[in-house]
């Protein structure tokens, strides 16, 4: 198979645990029973749990990559009587950019650099928004925004509150309640650990209350939230991921609960953070998250041909960025089934490339 040997520090696919890869390889069963909706209910109430959902709060699951999740909840929830305000960071935030732009949402392209939007009060163009969108974790840099100030916004402006968690969900804290969060939008293949193929949209009672008609078959939430009612989604799911979900949701809930895994991720990597300062590479960003560490080499080496060698030499994958930032940065996830032992194979591959000695 390819690449089955080689450690991998991308973000997403991330490192999966034997737990779930086991679950991952058995037969895929029929799923139009109540055996199968006991399966969807159990992932609901997990994913609800894990981001301290509002009583009344639902899941959306489409059997997509996270991109659907991102467009189907622009045209679930907006529409061209809005003005929406979309936090634009990088690759991710352009892309709902995008999306606003297909789907004719009226929206404003925030364009936003050198700072976590503490200061998104005094920051914010002065108009008047109905909604405010964002990529928690601005994944293409390694970007976390501050969610306490831009619920806060939020709520003083009356917007609801949609918030891509793809990239920090499990590595990085998200509260729906008391970050005052309308839409959190998940997927199976960053920091649940899971495959690709599988992304969730959960919907607060005040997000319930804005799904419209819509002009599209597949990405009809209406549909979706009938059919999740008796456990069911309209189309066929991502079975055999959805079964990983709920044992993944399990695993995290044996291993102390989504808290614990956070702080598993923080100790993972502020552990590669320390242990690579001897090297010449620098933190490309003061607002790193716990899922992952962006770096830039000080040395005027090229940042892709070290993600090349650290591939052919040391069978290490890390993540490299296309254009302009190719030679500038690249990137190490730390989401996923992640150890010390794990990640110093990493550390080693890195000192023996540069050619000195660990201390
Ligand atoms: C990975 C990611 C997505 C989804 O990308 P897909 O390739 O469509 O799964 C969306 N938003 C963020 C912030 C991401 O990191």
């Amino acid at each position: 198979m390819i690449y089955e040997d080689y450690y991998i520090f991308t973000p997403g696919p991330v490192k999966m645990s034997d737990e779930i890869l086991e679950v991952g390889s058995k037969q895929t069963p029929y799923f139009r029973n109540c055996k199968f909706s006991d399966v969807t209910y159990a992932c609901e109430k997990g994913l609800l749990e894990m981001v301290n959902a509002p009583e009344g709060s639902r899941v959306i699951f489409l059997t997509a990559s996270g991109t659907a999740g991102m467009e189907a909840t622009v045209m679930n929830l907006l529409s061209k009587d809005d003005n929406a305000l979309v936090v634009n960071g990088g690759g991710f935030g352009n892309r709902f950019v995008t999306i606003c732009d297909v789907h004719g949402v009226p929206h404003t392209d925030f364009k936003v650099k050198d700072t976590n939007l503490h200061d998104i009060e005094a920051l914010a163009p002065k108009e008047n928004y109905t909604s405010l969108i964002v990529n928690a974790h601005e994944t293409s840099v390694g970007h976390l925004y501050d969610l306490d100030a831009m619920g806060a916004y939020a709520k003083k402006s009356d917007l609801l509150f949609i918030v891509d968690a793809i990239s920090m969900l499990v590595t990085d804290p998200l509260d729906m309640q008391s970050q005052n969060i309308d839409v959190v939008i998940a997927s199976s293949q960053k920091g649940l650990a899971l495959p690709p193929g599988l992304t969730m949209v959960i919907l607060s009672p005040r997000a319930l209350e804005r799904v419209q008609d819509v002009k599209s078959l597949y990405f009809n939430f209406k549909d979706y939230l009938k059919n999740g009612e008796r456990g069911q989604t309209p189309y066929t799911p991502a079975v055999t991921i959805m079964l990983q979900l709920e044992a993944r949701l399990n695993q995290i809930r044996r291993r102390g609960g989504v808290q614990q895994s956070i702080k598993r991720a923080k100790d993972i990597a502020e552990y590669f953070r320390e242990e690579i300062k001897g090297l010449p590479l620098k933190e490309y960003t003061p607002y790193m998250p716990n899922a992952m560490t962006t770096l830039t080499p000080t040395d005027g080496k090229s940042a892709m041909d070290i993600v090349n060698d650290l591939e052919e030499r040391y069978k290490v994958m890390v993540c490299p960025n296309g254009g302009a930032e190719r030679d500038i940065i690249f990137r190490v996830s730390h989401m996923g089934d992640m150890t010390k032992a794990y990640t110093d194979v990493l550390i080693d591959a890195l000192y023996d490339y540069y050619d000195m000695k660990r201390v």
